[in-house]
Order: C-alpha cells, then sequence, then structure tokens
C-alpha cells in the first residue's frame, strides 16, 4: 500500500530533525485490500504495529533518520460509537467519536521496556512493559540457570525443574525505553441538521490518551474527531495495586480537526 499510493508522499516528505514524524493513512487506501481492511478490524494494535515496521523500511530506503508512525484517518461512519454504549466487551475494537476535548494533561511518560542487568553474569534482559501496570522484572537468568543446571548435573542432582531459579536484577535506566504520552479527557458531542454543535451531557465523556508526536498537539477545549482502539484501564485514583476495577478508555491513534460553529 505504501509503495501503490504513497509513493509520491514518501519521496517528497522534506523532514526536518524531527525525532518522529506522524504519518497520515487514509483508511480508504488501507481498506483497497480486503486481507488488511479485515486484520485491522479484527487486530489493529497488531496491524499498526507491523505497519510501523514497513514503514520504518520504507523511510530507511529514502534515508529518512525519523520514525514514523502512522495515522489512520478517514474512518467511514460504521465505526462511529457514541460513549454511553460503550461497554467492557467492546474493548479492543476500533472507533471514531466526535468530541470536545474538557481537559488535557501536562505531557508525562512510562516505561514502555525495562533493561535489566543480571547481578551475577551480567546478562542483560529487555522486559516488554504496559501502562499504568505494576513493573514487570525478569524472573530468572538463563545463562547463571544453564550454569546452574550443568554444575548440579556433574553432581548427580536429580531433576531440573526441582532447581532454585537464580535471578537477581538491577534495572538499567539509561538504556530503558520511555514514551511520551498525554492523558485527554473528552466529551461527546454531535452536530444537528443545520450543522449547529449539540454539547452533550457527562454521561457523555470519556478518557483518553495520546503519545509520540501527538503529544502537545491538542489544545483544551478543540472539536475533534478521535480515532482509536478502546481499552479497558486500571481506575486513576486506585490506592493498591490489585485493584479490580476497570474503566474504558481510548488509545488514540489519530485526530482530526472538526469545524467550529459558525
Ligand atoms: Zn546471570
Amino acid at each position: 500500500m505504501f509503495e501503490r499510493d504513497y509513493a509520491q508522499d514518501l519521496s517528497r516528505l522534506g523532514l526536518e530533525d524531527e525525532a518522529l514524524f506522524g504519518f497520515e493513512v487514509q483508511y480508504a487506501h488501507l481498506a483497497e485490500n480486503d486481507v488488511l481492511k479485515n486484520e485491522f478490524h479484527t487486530r489493529p494494535s497488531e496491524v499498526l504495529r507491523i505497519g510501523n515496521q514497513v514503514l520504518r523500511e520504507q523511510f530507511v530506503k529514502h534515508n529518512y533518520s525519523t520514525r514514523p508512525i502512522i495515522r489512520v484517518v478517514g474512518f467511514p461512519d460504521s465505526y462511529r460509537r457514541r460513549v454511553n454504549e460503550l461497554r467492557m466487551r467492546d474493548r479492543g475494537s476500533l472507533i471514531s467519536v466526535d468530541v470536545k476535548v474538557t481537559s488535557v494533561s501536562p505531557p508525562h511518560g512510562w516505561l514502555k521496556y525495562a533493561h535489566y542487568v543480571c547481578d551475577f553474569c551480567g546478562e542483560t534482559t529487555r522486559v516488554e512493559q504496559r501502562r499504568a501496570r505494576e513493573r514487570k522484572s525478569p524472573s530468572f537468568c538463563k545463562p547463571c540457570w544453564e550454569i546452574e543446571e550443568r554444575e548440579l548435573k556433574k553432581e548427580g542432582f536429580p531433576a531440573p525443574h526441582l532447581l532454585r531459579l537464580p535471578g537477581s536484577f538491577q534495572i538499567d535506566v539509561s538504556e530503558s525505553h520511555y514514551k511520551d504520552i498525554q492523558s485527554i479527557h473528552m466529551r461527546e458531542i454531535a452536530f444537528d441538521t443545520q450543522r449547529h454543535l449539540v454539547e452533550s451531557r457527562s454521561q457523555f465523556e470519556i478518557e483518553g490518551v495520546v503519545s509520540d508526536d501527538l503529544v502537545g498537539d491538542i489544545k483544551n477545549h478543540s472539536l475533534l474527531r478521535v480515532n482509536g482502539i478502546l481499552v479497558v484501564e486500571p481506575v486513576p485514583t486506585r490506592t493498591f495495586a490489585k485493584d479490580t476495577r476497570r474503566m474504558l478508555s481510548i488509545e488514540v491513534f489519530s485526530i482530526e480537526p472538526l469545524p467550529d460553529e459558525e
């Protein structure tokens, strides 16, 4: 798709020294390919992850040092959803909502990959993390485990699964990878037949998170069409890690400005 529909864009990009670049892709282009269309509908996060990899290869081909991030826009009406109708069972699905932004948090970050170093052998392990969850660390060090297993076998010890798994790690902050994010609070809006803005009530409010190049782009009180994936988040006010309460939020992957009321 990039080579067919975006070859000109790719060869003409005048990128400055930006580290990240939001690359807009029209849903209609993506939907021309049935496989891509179906996969994007059923596994949007995975398709975006692979798509970003493919686009990055295209950027490398053109000698762009910037990291591109796909921003799919122009969703058909079938993805338009009402906030008060969203349920937990809809998590993971693609949605498009027209909103007024009611608050924007300061930019902050989260640890996407933590880099751990084994205290005994120096082996490094990268552990993928999830936002707003307890940090995960490696359960054991494989090289140390192999040494211990070999040594104990020599001494005629029994089955390896009875052994203690070795592991003691330090996190290496400088090698760990962080992601920039910003939380937004929004309220669904609608337009009446005369294209006048109809502001909705508080039951139509929802949280969202934007990341990377979109951080800093969203103005409070702006009218936007927000496209993203519906996700389940822990409630922000939880006081203990195993709190089971969850709320719905939108992992925003693109925004489109809506016309202000005349
Ligand atoms: Zn080790």
